[in-house]
């Protein structure tokens, strides 16, 4: 059988036919097109094929781009096609279907206008079996190309999967091999090589080629897709994740590490550390950028890097150095305290005309309430530097000086760089106070380390655990308080310039409480000057009534509660001035809660009240004695420290020496237990300032001669009965003053410390200078009441009994 399609015409040659030439594409055999025909010369050939049998040549240009073609552009291997359809459109345009019918040889041009009119040769007709199952080979190639083809689909996603079906239908070697070449995306050459390629067998083959070609290509495109494709999903899910992070970060209240890195880096640089810091920072910032955020360890690196960049490295006030403003502000802060105010402005000039940061520190001792952070607060003031205190008390540990290793768990810098932080400058005046109440233990000594930081000559290189670098700390004017020297570490003591506040007299406390408790406390209570009126005797009636102490601190907060109850009646729509008296004192206050008993007038065998320093300034110490039948014990209750213990000894031995003189047996501890008792209860008796007063109740209790109540002495005593000075007088003389005491015995030696002791107490209190035991007991020991010595034991009946208040004269010295 011949590959001869079933249409009318059966022979071409010398047949006169019209042509259309197509740009750009191929119509193959046994394939309907449809075309849009706009071009002159095309519509005539359409028109013309019209008019005759409906058929026409088709012939692709070789450049698609070629308006009006010469036969010379067009290939000589054209389709001979059918019209099945012909629309005409607007504007001259017409819409064609048309049909292949088979390959032809285009032999000649017979004319080119108006139309293209060609003569055509039949090609030679190759023979095949009818039916692919016929030749194995045929079939071979058909399978082939079949399954590369739809491989083609599958992956040029151009065209529709049905094309498939429709060839899988066709078992026509030559008709397959047209049918998928029409299908095909490629070059205009390519086709018109297929379209050329007569042999079925041959073209079937070509096409394989072709299509192998294209699938390698289209297998590339494809990897190439999938390539960029898996880039970009791989960035869009990075971007994606981090933009997760950020979110979560942002939830858990955390910033982004990139820019959190650039922040400390700025920090860095504004911080303008020393070189040591930098680079410390810098390494512990690279550190932290290799860190995941959420790392436990990201978290001490970050707090280091705070501590470090947040110090004052570089920040300094300029200081004033102005002696006179400094006494005007010390004055303005402060009532009286001259001489603690001239040795402060002493101590500034000085440090003014060195010039130098280095020197002793200054420190001020002296019981609460009495001023000492405020004085330290106006120094600060008057040189306008920064303020800052931190409390000493109970301090234990060196770490809370020097701070802790950055190993441990919420480790921190030391007390002094946590000031200097708190400052914000690194020259700031830094109060140390309650420097007397550091302890130490097994965690080291803070005593120690204070030093180096107080050592002007340790504290340009202060090295803190924590920080690992280096702080200078010449700059810093420290200040220290304590409320008792002798409790001051001695090395610490040793570098210090120690003044001495000793406590305020009712009248001091008034002035203070008129010019500067009240107005203060008026003013943080928003109450106006004129709203509220304390009287002077009111006053005076909360300092004795309300508060026992040597400063003004509970002064301060009983005048702050007067003004809380002030401020509810003004509030209340009481009438202003609230004038507070000292009847509505109790009614504010409750009733007073000490009472200074008028001059004691009874006279008490064996009781002494003694005068004793303790941390909260002055007071008095009542010592009680009794003599019970008994084998010579000495017995003591109550709180007595050791020295005072030792001080009872001395006294008894001191008795015992003096027994004759003073008319009793000698053998008298032999039969009496000693009885030693003082109950004043919360203060330490420490010292053995108390030595005269015992000394005096042993003696009272073994004469029964009673005791002057409106008495009170201080003194240490010899064992051969010579009173010896002691210290603290200004405060044991405000505390005799303070219990209304009339008379108060001091050693001799203390003559000169009378400076200090406001010269009003000095004439309502009687003072009398004592030098040896004799002349304590002469004051202090009235004679034996007269009903009770004729019941008396004869062993005491020596005392002359109608001598006024003196002592026996020494048998030495006759009578
Ligand atoms: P300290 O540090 O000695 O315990 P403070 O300095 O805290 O005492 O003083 C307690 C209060 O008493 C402060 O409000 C202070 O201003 C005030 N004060 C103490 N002494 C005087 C004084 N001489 N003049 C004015 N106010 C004083």
């Amino acid at each position: 059988m011949v590959n001869q399609p079933s249409n009318p015409i059966d022979s071409m040659d010398e047949k006169k036919l019209p042509l259309l030439a197509l740009r750009g594409m191929i119509v193959f055999p046994y394939t309907v097109t449809p075309l849009d025909v706009g071009r002159e010369r095309s519509v005539h050939a359409l028109e013309e094929a019209m008019v005759q049998d409906r058929l026409i040549v088709l012939a692709a240009q070789t450049e698609a781009r070629i308006a009006d073609p010469d036969p010379e552009d067009l290939f000589r291997i054209g389709t001979l096609a059918e019209i099945k359809q012909l629309l005409k459109m607007p504007e001259g345009q017409l819409k064609v279907l048309v049909e292949g019918i088979r390959r032809v040889k285009i032999a000649d041009f017979v004319q080119e206008d108006p139309y293209f009119e060609v003569v055509v040769e039949e090609l030679p007709e190759v023979a095949l079996p009818e039916t692919a199952e016929e030749d194995p080979e045929i079939e071979a190639l058909m399978r082939s190309v079949i399954d590369h083809f739809s491989q083609y689909v599958k992956l040029s996603k151009k065209l529709p999967a049905e094309v498939l079906i429709a060839i899988e239908d066709i078992d026509e070697p030559d008709r397959l091999a047209d049918n998928i070449a029409a299908q095909l995306s490629v070059a205009l050459e390519v086709k018109q090589n297929l379209l050329s390629i007569v042999d079925p067998r041959d073209r079937l083959e070509e096409l394989l080629v072709v299509i192998s070609k294209e699938l390698e290509i289209l297998e590339l495109e494809r990897r190439i897709h999938l390539r960029v494709r898996k880039q970009m999903d791989k960035s869009q899910k990075e971007y994606y994740l981090r933009e997760q992070i950020k979110a979560i970060q942002k939830e858990l209240g955390e910033h982004d590490t990139s820019s959190e890195v650039d922040e400390y880096r700025e920090k860095i640089r504004k911080a303008k550390m020393p070189k040591e810091a930098r680079e410390k920072a810098e390494s512990e910032l690279a550190r932290l950028q290799r860190m995941p955020p959420m790392a436990a360890e990201a978290v001490v690196v970050r707090n280091y890097l705070d501590w470090l960049t947040g110090l004052p490295w570089n920040k300094k006030t300029e200081d004033r150095l102005d002696v006179e403003e400094a006494a005007r502000i010390l004055d303005e802060d402060h009532y009286g305290l001259e001489k603690v105010k001239e040795r402060i402005l002493e101590f500034l000039a000085v440090r003014q005309l060195t010039n130098r940061t280095k020197g002793p520190i200054l420190c001020l001792v002296g019981p609460p309430g009495v001023g000492k952070t405020s004085l330290a607060q106006s120094i600060a003031r008057s040189m306008q530097r920064k303020f800052v205190r931190f409390s000493l008390g109970g301090v234990r540990d060196e770490a809370e000086i020097r701070g802790h290793r950055r190993t441990y768990v919420g480790a921190l810098p030391g007390k002094v760089i946590q000031s200097i932080r708190k400052a914000g400058s690194s020259n700031p005046v830094i109060l140390l106070d309650e420097i007397d109440k550091m302890t130490s233990d097994f965690r080291g000594d803070p005593s120690s380390a204070l030093l180096e930081v107080l050592d002007p000559e340790q504290n340009s290189n202060f090295g803190d655990h924590y920080l690992e670098v280096t702080y200078d700390l010449s700059d810093v004017f420290f200040i220290t308080t304590a409320n008792v020297l002798a409790n001051i570490p001695a090395p610490l003591r040793d570098r210090m310039e120690v003044i001495s506040i000793a406590g305020y007299t009712d009248e001091e406390k008034l002035e203070i409480a008129k010019r500067h408790l009240i107005p203060k406390q008026t003013e943080a209570h928003g109450l106006k000057e004129d709203q509220i009126q304390i009287s002077d005797n009111t006053i005076l009636k909360l300092i004795s009534g309300y508060t026992r102490e040597a400063g003004v601190r509970s002064l301060e907060r009983a005048i702050a509660s007067v003004c809380r109850k002030a401020a509810r009646e003004v509030v209340q729509g009481h009438s202003t001035p609230i004038r507070v008296s000292v009847t509505s004192l109790e009614s504010m206050l409750g009733r007073p809660r000490y009472h200074r008993s008028k001059a004691e007038t009874d006279h008490k065998v064996g009781v002494v009240t003694g005068l004793a320093f303790t941390q909260f300034g002055g007071d008095i110490l009542s010592i009680e004695i009794t003599v019970v039948p008994g084998k010579g014990k000495l017995i003591l209750t109550g709180q007595l420290g050791d020295v005072m213990k030792e001080s009872a000894q001395a006294a008894f031995s001191y008795i015992r020496s003096i027994a004759k003189l003073l008319g009793i047996p000698e053998d008298f501890h032999e039969h009496n237990d000693i009885h030693i008792h003082v109950p004043e209860g919360a203060v330490p008796k420490d010292g053995p300032s108390a030595g005269i007063a015992l000394t005096t109740a042993l003696a009272s209790a073994l004469t029964n001669r009673p005791v002057r109540g409106d008495l009170a002495m201080t003194g240490e005593v010899t064992l051969r009965g010579r009173v010896l000075p002691i210290g603290g007088v200004k405060e044991k003389i405000l505390a005799a003053y303070r219990a209304d005491i009339r008379k108060v015995l001091l050693p001799k030696e203390n003559a000169k410390d009378l400076e200090d002791v406001p010269k009003n107490i000095q004439r309502r209190l009687k003072i009398e200078l004592v030098d040896t035991m004799d002349e304590v007991l002469r004051h202090a020991l009235l004679p034996l009441p007269k009903v009770e010595a004729e019941e008396r034991e004869p062993n005491l009946s020596f005392i002359p009994k109608n001598e006024g208040n003196g002592w026996v004269e020494r048998p030495h010295e006759p009578q």
